[in-house]
């Protein structure tokens, strides 16, 4: 049998070989710190310093690395201790991952492998192996299309309310496919460079809606009676959270299209919606519309303005996929537009895989045996411990 990582490894290195032209430098590159993971022994290396693309390249090809990342934060000396280097500003950054989504089971699918003795299974009761008894379990997580979608959706709303209520203009914004089971986002050059983490962790507070008060606001206050509510509440087209929530509000608990009604008529359905609706009830469906509504960011991104972020174009180490720009999100599908690897058929021994699908292909399930695979899925189940190598391509 062919050692994993020593297969992984060369086949990193040939993409990266193969495709050199398309790696490009992050913007000031050498103002960024830069790391590393090794393939083995798996080993993060930091605190390197790379001048020019010309380097970059040189070490990809050279160390073939597991996984790549660059600080979103730019330093006067980012190899030198981090107490040591003068902070200089950092890029904004979000992740959506479909780990802090609401959880559908059409998202993701899980796989649990026994530390121990190496059972696999799809579903874990009690968190405990049920051949031996063993509580160490790994988790595995494969994003489905329909889960990827789910999170684009996430990330085009976050994209909008950036440019909607923080003034960024669009073409500052890029946002990237992470190479496993979410979205990235970042802003570079705008005024919200310097900003400090304080102002970061209001930035989350306010997309995620944290603290957000339903009953200090217009929406719903406790000192203004339901019918004179109706006068008050925010309408649809107003600025910011309060007009998303009156959109909501208005689409889908009155019911009603929004395409071109006057002000009058709306007051008109509010107090006739408030006259027959209990404050209970209507309270519950206010805060199930911001449950719905709030963008689900990965706060501790966000509000590290030391953090090392994967490096665009690079491969990620866990799936074999890229962490691809997008140019045009409406046409962009994560199991297609990241794939790195050839169609070349390979050997493969699958322990475990459910059926999955890459490059409009559909694959699986395959159960302990041995599978002729396109590379690119061969390598995808390889990266995620679900097969070993039989042969290299
Ligand atoms: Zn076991």
């Amino acid at each position: 049998m062919i050692e994993k990582n020593n297969f992984l490894k060369k086949a990193f290195r040939r993409y990266y070989y193969e495709n050199i032209n398309k790696i490009y430098a992050p913007q000031r590159l050498s103002e960024r710190e830069i790391g590393y993971l090794t393939f083995y022994p798996e080993k993060m290396i930091r605190h390197i310093t790379l001048k020019n693309e010309g380097e970059l390249k040189a070490l990809l090809i050279h160390e073939a690395p597991k996984s790549v990342y660059y600080s979103t934060a730019y330093y006067d000396d980012p190899s030198a201790p981090i107490n040591a280097r003068i902070w200089k500003g950092a890029d904004l950054v979000f992740d959506i991952d479909l780990d802090h989504l609401p959880f559908k089971e059409t998202n993701m699918i899980f796989i649990y492998i026994c530390n121990n003795c190496n059972s696999i299974f799809t579903n874990l009761d009690n968190k405990k192996c049920s051949s031996c008894g063993s509580e160490k379990i790994s988790t595995i997580s494969i994003p489905t299309k329909e889960g990827l979608e789910y999170a684009k959706d996430e990330i085009i709303r976050l994209m909008n309310i950036l440019i909607e209520d923080f003034g960024i203009s669009k073409d500052k914004i890029k946002i990237y496919f992470s190479g496993k089971r979410g979205y990235h986002l970042t802003v570079e050059n705008s005024f919200y460079e310097d900003s400090d983490q304080h102002f970061r962790l209001e930035l989350s507070d306010y997309l995620t809606l944290n603290g957000f008060k339903l009953l200090t606001t217009t929406i719903l206050n406790r000192n203004i009676p339901i019918n004179e509510l109706s006068q008050i509440f925010p309408l649809p087209y107003e600025k910011g959270w309060i007009g998303r929530i009156s959109k909501s509000f208005f689409e889908n608990v009155i019911g009603i299209k929004l395409e071109s009604p006057n002000d009058a008529y709306l007051r008109t359905l509010l107090q006739k919606y408030f006259s027959t609706v209990p404050y209970k009830e209507l309270k519950l469906s206010l805060e199930k519309i911001i449950d719905e509504i709030k963008i689900r960011i990965d706060v501790n991104v966000t509000t590290d303005i030391h953090r090392i972020f994967r490096m665009p174009e690079t491969l990620h180490g866990e799936t074999g996929l890229l962490k691809k720009r997008i140019s045009n999100i409406d046409h962009f599908y994560p199991l297609v537009d990241a794939i790195a690897f050839s169609q070349e058929p390979i050997k493969v021994y699958v322990s475990y895989a459910p059926k999955f699908e890459l490059n409009e292909q559909i694959f699986g399930p395959y159960k302990k045996e041995e599978v002729l695979l396109p590379e690119m899925a061969a390598i995808f189940l390889i990266c995620m411990g679900l097969a070993k190598p039989l042969e290299f391509p």
